[in-house]
């Protein structure tokens, strides 16, 4: 005899909410009933191992999920604990409906707003109604003397209990699929949810698939579970072997790199939370570093990259990290405001800090390997989270021109005889050579930032590292590489004669005895001006709105230099010409040529040449 009942609930009636909001992470189904299904497992091995459930200590535990395709159903299937009627009555009619309801009507607002939910407050139960319009639950409770209970509901606020014909112990869950779902009707997209959800779940799961071969009908059971209960994490690291590591870094990325090295998170106080963090080996140096953190709750995949919950710069490591006491029925924002999700993100920050510290401390060597592959990670991390920062501040390293790794410290060390608290800094090896070749020569040193991180890096490190300036190199040739001699040129006549020849009244000139006699003349450009240029581009401003502050450096000590004033006048034509090229020179070891100009270039020197060959 079957009874009628009713869903007591105040909202009209949940399901084509359910069915509406949740559109977009439709696949979770499965994910909450094989989930059921393992939980239902854990409670009886709990039960047995309390001497409360007589279990066979031979006894295979599975969850299976079952498709058959003709039938349009999915089946999920578990040998645990089993539920009686009154139990269905009260986990799954009013418990399982009233917090689905209670959480709807909570977050109502938030669903209305746009699809601006994570699909995955462990909606339980009631998510089955996103893609089937029937679904049964045939369960058998542990209970030897309980007799096995059916309940059917379609959908609406109305559902069927009694007595049902299970014999075995544990619950099905029969999910007739409805016709817009169909696409779940197959087994390799099943088999994909699964892989993606459930491929670190505590019990076997088992895929099966009725096919139907001519008028045959035959079960066709995978052999081998789709998943892998014992997930590294949950090992103790002091168990754990690299190459262990490595194969699990292997397996759950997809990466045939090896990781360069990792961190494995293990704590149990204040909160649970273990898990391992990958530093990824990098293909090409200025490849767009994406990472992948999957976030578990007790073995269960939630989701890759949950910005809530993991800190962002995070986000550029791989990893899997498993929160059992994450707070999961909750909307976005509840997450964020939560102090569980703060404490969490702190205390991975501090470990990913010690490990590097620690690495840093042992063996310089191996750190400095590393460098180039953790660095973009490191300085994005340490201007978006200022903790991170303050305890990774005295490993951060830079890369010199002659190819050393230094820190800040070592750096204005080392060059503090020449300038106090000022790194100079390259950000093309290539085209400022002429300018790092002289500063070698006064036996000094530049730091090579190379990347787009490195604009904001550098203000940033000067906002915050205690009175230490970056200036570019080229913004610093007077200062630095004057010799000590008294100038003898008449500076005003060069000037004059570079302004009249080049026709560019405005260009700033100045006359200085440069150490290095064989460099004519060199450009120097303000470093105010020039980030101001930077960020104007960078905003997409019309860059002619800061003009470069550019100045000619005529260098008195260079011969060629001392010469043109005595010709100037008897061999007017030559001495143009050479105005001209010792421009030319300096634009070029500054920046690449204008097409015209650099055609000019070209024809001049081929001049040069003609003039040297005829002498
Ligand atoms: P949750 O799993 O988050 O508690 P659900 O809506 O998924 O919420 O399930 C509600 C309750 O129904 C569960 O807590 C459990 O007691 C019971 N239940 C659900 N599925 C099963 C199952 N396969 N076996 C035994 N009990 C189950």
């Amino acid at each position: 005899m079957m009874e009628k009942g009713n869903l007591s609930i105040n909202s009209e009636n949940i399901f084509p909410i359910i069915k509406k909001w949740l559109y977009s992470d439709t696949d979770i189904f499965l994910r909450e009933l094989v989930s059921n299904g393992c939980d239902a497992i854990s409670k009886l091995k709990k039960l047995k191992a309390m001497g409360e459930a007589n279990v066979g200590d031979d006894e295979e535990y599975r969850v299976t999920v079952k498709l058959d395709e003709e039938a349009k159903t999915i089946q999920v299937i578990d040998n645990g604990i089993g539920m009686t009627a009154d139990e269905i009555k009260e986990y799954i009619t009013q418990i399982a409906f009233s917090g689905a309801s209670d959480f709807i009507a909570k977050y109502q607002d938030q669903f209305e707003n746009g699809n601006d939910i994570i699909g995955h407050f462990g909606l339980g139960f009631y998510s089955a109604f996103m893609v089937a319009d029937k679904v049964e639950i045939d369960s058998k409770s542990y209970q030897t003397d309980a007799p096995a209970a059916k309940w059917i509901c379609e959908g609406g606020v109305e559902y069927e209990i009694g007595e049902g014909d299970k014999v075995d112990r544990g619950t099905v869950i029969t999910l007739h699929i409805s016709e817009e779902s169909k696409e779940f009707l197959n087994g390799w997209k099943l088999k994909e949810i699964l892989a993606k959800y459930c491929y670190f779940m505590p019990v076997e799961i088992y895929f099966e698939e009725e096919k139907k071969d001519k008028d045959d009908k035959t079960s066709e059971a995978e052999e081998k579970p789709v998943n892998d209960t014992n997930p590294l994490w949950l090992k103790k690291p002091s168990e754990c072997t690299d190459e262990e590591y490595k194969a699990f870094y292997h397996k759950v990325f997809s990466d045939f790199n090896d990781p360069l090295f990792w961190i494995h998170l293990n704590m149990d106080y204040p909160f649970r939370l273990k898990g391992i963090l990958y530093f990824p080996k990098l293909k090409h140096e200025l490849e767009s570093i994406e990472g992948q953190v999957k976030l578990y709750n007790n073995q269960v995949f939630i989701a890759d990259n949950l910005k809530e919950v993991i800190p962002e710069f995070l986000l550029l490591l791989k990893g899997t990290i498993d929160c059992p006491d994450l707070p999961l029925n909750v909307s976005r924002s509840f997450l964020q405001n939560d102090g569980y999700v703060t404490k969490m993100s702190k205390y991975i920050t501090k470990k990913v800090a010690d490990k590097l510290n620690s690495l840093f401390k042992k063996d310089r060597a191996e750190y400095e390997k590393f460098w180039e592959d953790i660095s973009p990670f490191i300085k994005y991390g340490a201007m978006r989270e200022h903790e991170f920062y303050e305890k990774i501040k005295d490993i951060l390293l830079f890369k010199t021109t002659d190819g050393k790794y230094e820190t800040l410290t070592e750096y204005t060390d080392n060059n503090k005889a020449k300038a106090e608290n000022k790194v100079f800094y390259v950000n093309d090896v290539q085209q400022q050579a002429q300018y790092i070749k002289m500063f070698a020569d006064e036996g000094m040193e530049a730091v090579v930032l190379d990347t787009r991180l490195d604009i904001p890096y550098v203000s940033f490190l000067e906002a915050y590292s205690g009175g230490v300036q970056f200036a570019r190199i080229d913004s610093a040739v007077s200062d630095m590489l004057k010799s000590e001699d008294e100038n003898t040129v008449d500076k005003d006549a060069l000037e004059s004669l570079f302004k009249s020849v080049l026709g560019k009244d405005d260009l700033k000139i100045s006359v200085e005895g440069l150490k290095d006699e064989s460099v004519s003349a060199m450009i120097e450009l303000s470093e105010q001006s020039r980030r101001m240029q930077e960020m104007s581009i960078m905003y997409g401003m019309d860059n002619t709105s800061f003009p470069a502050d550019e100045t000619l450096v005529l260098n008195s000590n260079n011969n060629v230099v001392k010469l043109l004033l005595d010709i100037k006048d008897s061999k007017k034509d030559e001495a143009d010409m050479i105005c001209k090229h010792i421009y030319d020179l300096a634009v070029m070891s500054h920046k690449p040529l204008p097409m015209e100009a650099m055609t000019e270039f070209i024809a001049r020197s081929n001049k040069i040449m003609e003039l040297l060959a005829e002498k």
